[in-house]
């Protein structure tokens, strides 16, 4: 696992301001400052100057929002003080909420938002909703309007009674509906605990705080004699609420209501002023009006974009000790503007010295940010990983899949399966067959067992010894210390999933825990991806650890049920001082309260940033809160009012963006017909780019000449190929010492001689030449070649099908059978052919039958024009340094007494009937029966068709035959054979070797 850094003190030195801040006491003090102003700084300072003072630590209460940001204030105050405190100074709301309620004696679960729409999902139904609501009741888009709604009115205090009122007094008809669903929830949480086999009060974050500050109305007041607020922009009425209950005299409130960025969560930043009113009135205000993050640059530009606000904040005084960049880049699409980034970043990276950690991306929305990450990763620069619901992740999914196995004590094939070819168990498609039909030949006849139930018994049991096991015994191994883990009474859902964990080996017989830990170490792509699947590893132990504290009588499976029914990803766990050295992809509000010296704002497009679209509009949640504030309103002047606030709501999320940096802005958009950047963009574009008539159309970027070490190797290799470089010599040694892909010429297949310069066939020897392989030849060289030795997979059920149908043809001809009996005889055997199971095995099996009937209809509708006169017939002969052996599927006679060729085809593609003329297959079936020949036909049986799909060929010219025969033979014998890109390239097995596609380029350098 990741170790903690240590974090680092700074020290500061204070202006008045702060100073007297720090030493304010005794009265509610409220300070107002900018971004980079020191707001939380002077919080600490003023929690540690009480303690220093002798004040009781456990007196001081620090209030945040985020588990984040509560950690890291925890940290920071920790570090300068020896004294002992017996809770969490730094909490958010939530968590002091829940300790008022525990102490009490209630008994509350906080519900997650994953979980609460899980809950909204199972219930959603038991409600009668409008008639327009009901195409949409069972989307992720409905459930999270229901659950903001419900949120949005508990945070103002409303009951459902409270919303089915105001439902009827402003005709908002959906609520009234949502009012009837959000009593039947609260029921329901309530019942739905005996899931869980004990009795816990469920609530919503909302929920917990209002009832917290009920409590604390007769309880908690002084409890503590300091009380410290950071981010109070970021509360709500709840959090208000219960603030006013418990605070003291001694209170001090840090904000910047132009950086609230929680408003979709609750946050109500327009009720501000007269929520501090009360404080006000009996208190002091300072306002810290000096900037001490941003450099100039970034200085000028947020103070451009602070005059757009309505209210237009107090100007900030700059501290800048450096002048800093803004820049504002258009692209012509999403690849460019990516690339555009990880270059930037990659350079910064190289040429200043900056870390990762030191920079990030922001995006409006996480939905955006694929291509910047596909970007970061291409580069091998490090990235923060992104959030997936467990359940969906791949490298989490078969260590669930194993506990749930253990816990029930029993397998299916399908899991077995998924097992087998997990990293612990490490079988591909073809060892799984190969471990199948060892398992059916050994075992199949002592035990009566079939395949499938014979892997599953291996993996349970142990029992069966085979050559290729290995697979089979780590699955086992695994198994087993994961059901005896899950059968002991006093086991977690923790304990089970560190069984499995800490026990858990790859093929290389290596602890998977460090061969992720290992692979996350190294970086680029995969280092990436195995940061990621370390992190959802955390995240599965953390959701365990809480179920297990939550649920201490509830058996293991319900945690594994929670886990699959949970369809959104979770909260971030890891506290900053766990945060690697990555770049991290972040939205305005996941970057609250932190800076990095270089921030891209990317993504600021048309419709995107800002998002005028009211939140919540099908339900109307965004409405209530207005409705909240505006009692008296016509609903038209409402909705306008509910514009506005959206409208300042975005510049608020712009400019808390933009503000993190503390050294150098970039901003990017994308600007074609269909995607254009927004007036943001247009905004920062114009205060980079003063002389830049708008109006014109502004030049538009294009990533090229990018910093990535491919491109700077692929760039050295060709000057040190071309003239020699002496330089591009030596830093490719460099490179190479430095361990970058590529550098070192011991990775350069291209550049090593050419093995021989013989030709395949020497002079005097014959050259075997296969009918079908001449057409292929024809269509590319080097794939025919490549094939033809060794580059093609071994038999598929296809290709073993296409053997099948062809031996009952021929028995069809030779012996009593018709087709029923064949039918019989295949189906009962087709074991042999498939020996999988499921559907598509049986899919196969059915295609297989079908070939067979359309053999007997081709047979029925020849009857009368030819007739059969043999099958399988072998020939052997010389074109030429041409050695053909050929066998032909049929040969039939003609009404006229002359010969016909026939071939059937059981693949699904037909050649065209133009290519069918001179294909060569036929060619050389009609040169090898003799001059005495009507024509020849492939016959296609895998066709949907009601007739039989034919493609016919004429008599042939036997001259014009054997000279392409045996030009083709001589080339096929040669010394060179050429890639030619053709519409099959798609299917080639060996486009990795193929010097024309992308994936085989590498090989020749
Ligand atoms: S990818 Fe296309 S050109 Fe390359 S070897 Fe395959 S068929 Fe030939």
């Amino acid at each position: 696992m990741l170790k903690r850094r240590p974090i680092s003190v700074n020290t500061y030195s204070f202006t008045e301001a702060q100073k007297l801040a720090i030493s304010h006491r005794n009265k509610p003090l409220i300070i107002t400052g900018g971004p980079g102003s020191g707001k939380t700084t002077v919080l600490i300072e003023a929690a540690i100057a009480r303690i220093n003072e002798g004040q009781d630590p456990n007196s001081i209460l620090v209030l945040t929002f985020g588990r984040e940001r509560a950690s890291e204030l925890r940290d920071a105050i920790a570090l300068r003080t020896s004294q002992t405190m017996l809770e969490p100074l730094a909490r958010t709301f939530h968590a002091l909420a829940h300790s008022i309620l525990k102490a009490e004696g209630h008994n509350p679960i906080l519900l997650s938002g994953p979980e609460q729409e899980g809950w909204i999902r199972q219930l959603v139904d038991g409600v009668e909703w409008p008639k327009e609501l009901q195409a949409a009741i069972h989307t992720r888009g409905f459930t999270r309007e229901l659950r903001d709604l419900m949120l949005r009115a508990t945070e103002r205090g409303w009951t459902p009674e409270d919303l089915e009122k105001n439902g009827q007094t402003y005709k908002e008809e959906f609520w009234i509906a949502a009012s009837k669903f959000w009593k039947s929830y609260i029921g329901t949480l309530i019942l739905a605990d005996a899931d869980h086999g004990e009795p816990k009060e469920r609530l919503d974050s909302a929920q917990l705080v209002w009832r917290a500050a009920h409590v604390t109305r007769n309880a908690f007041k002084n409890q503590f004699k300091t009380i410290l607020v950071d981010e109070f922009q970021e509360s709500d009425k709840a959090q208000r609420a219960l603030l006013e209950n418990i605070a003291t005299d001694d209170l001090v409130i840090a904000l910047d209501q132009y950086s609230t960025v929680g408003r979709f969560r609750g946050a109500d930043p327009d009720g501000l002023a007269e929520a501090l009113a009360k404080f006000q009135a009996k208190g002091d205000a300072i306002q810290l009006s000096e900037n001490f993050r941003a450099s100039s640059a970034v200085h000028l530009f947020l103070e451009k974009v602070a005059g757009e606000f309505p209210k237009a904040p107090e100007i900030q005084s700059s501290s800048a000790n450096n002048a800093g960049l803004v820049v504002a880049e258009r692209f012509i699409d999403g690849a460019n503007e990516a690339a555009f980034i990880a270059d930037k970043l990659q350079r910064a990276h190289l040429e200043r010295g900056l870390k990762w950690s030191e920079m990030a991306v922001i995006f409006r929305s996480p939905a955006q940010n694929s291509a910047v990450r596909s970007a970061l990763m291409r580069y091998a620069i490090p990235v923060a990983g992104e959030l997936q619901v467990l359940s969906e992740n791949a490298s989490i999914a078969p260590f669930l899949l194993l506990a749930e196995s253990a816990i029930a004590g029993k397998l299916d094939l399908n899991t077995a399966e998924i097992l087998l070819s997990s990293e612990f168990g490490g079988a591909d498609s073809i060892s799984l067959r190969r471990i199948r039909r060892e398992l059916v030949t050994k075992y199949s006849g002592k035990t009566g067992l079939t395949g499938s139930e014979l892997i599953c018994q291996a993996i349970i049991n142990g029992e069966y010894e085979i050559p290729s096991g290995a697979s089979l015994s780590r699955v086992h191994l695994l198994f087993d210390i994961a059901e005896r883990t899950a059968k002991k009474k006093s086991s977690q859902p923790e304990d089970l999933l560190w069984a499995i964990w800490s026990n858990a080996k790859n093929s290389d017989n290596e602890l998977i825990s460090e061969a992720w830990r290992k692979q996350a170490l190294k970086g680029g792509v995969r280092g990436a991806n195995a940061d990621r699947d370390l992190d959802a590893m955390l995240q599965l132990f953390e959701s365990a650890r809480r179920f297990g504290q939550r649920f201490k009588r509830s058996d293991l499976a319900q945690f594994f049920k929670d886990i699959r029914k949970s369809e959104i990803a979770g909260d971030v766990i890891t506290a900053k001082g766990q945060r690697p050295d990555v770049v991290e992809l972040l939205t305005p509000f996941s970057a609250k309260g932190r800076e990095w010296k270089l921030v891209v704002v990317a993504g600021v497009q048309e419709g995107i940033w800002p998002n005028l679209r009211i939140r919540g509009s099908l339900l109307g949640s965004e409405r209530l809160a207005e409705r909240d504030r505006n009692p008296d309103l016509a609903a038209i002047e409402l909705e306008l009012v509910a514009k506005a606030a959206v409208a300042v709501d975005e510049l608020r999320l712009f400019y808390a963006a933009i503000s993190r940096a503390s050294q150098e802005l970039i901003i990017t958009a994308i600007d074609r017909e269909e995607d254009q950047p927004s007036t943001y963009f247009d905004f920062a574009y114009e205060f980079c780019n003063p002389e830049v008539d708008l109006e014109a159309k502004p030049e538009i970027c294009r990533a090229d000449n990018l910093l990535s070490a491919a491109n700077v190797v692929s760039k050295l290799r060709k000057d040190l190929l071309k003239n020699n470089s002496k330089e591009a010599a030596a830093t490719l040694k460099a490179l190479a010492e430095a361990g970058i892909t590529g550098a070192n010429p011991n990775d350069w297949y291209g550049i090593k001689p050419i093995s021989s310069d013989q030709p395949a066939v020497a002079d005097s020897q014959p050259i075997k030449v296969s009918p079908s392989g001449v057409e292929k030849f024809d269509e590319c060289q080097l794939r025919w070649f490549l094939e033809s030795h060794g580059g093609q997979d071994g038999n598929t059920t296809a290709q073993l099908i296409g053997t099948v149908i062809h031996k009952f043809a021929e028995l069809a001809e030779s012996s009593e059978v018709n087709l029923d009996s064949q039918i019989e005889l295949l189906t009962a055997n087709w074991k042999l052919v498939d020996p999988e199971t499921g559907w598509i095995s049986r899919t196969s099996m059915g295609r297989a039958v079908l070939m067979l009937k359309r053999f007997y209809k081709y047979r029925e509708s020849m009857a009368g024009k030819r007739t059969f006169k043999e099958s399988e017939a072998s020939y052997k002969f010389n074109i030429g340094r041409a050695l053909i052996s050929c066998k032909i599927d049929r040969i039939e006679t003609t009404v006229d007494g002359k010969l016909y060729i026939v071939d059937f085809k059981t693949g699904k593609s037909a050649i065209s009937v133009e290519d069918a003329k001179t294909d060569a297959q036929m060619q050389i079936y009609q040169y090898a029966v003799g001059p005495d020949v009507a024509g020849a036909s492939l016959v296609y049986l895998d066709h949907d068709l009601k007739g039989n799909k034919t493609r016919d060929q004429l008599p042939i010219d036997r001259k014009a035959v054997e000279a392409r025969i045996e030009r083709t033979a001589v080339m096929m014998g040669g010394k060179r054979y050429l890639a030619v890109k053709n519409s099959n390239c798609q299917f080639c097995n060996v486009a990795t070797s193929c010097p024309i596609q992308i994936e085989g380029r590498g090989l020749y350098g």
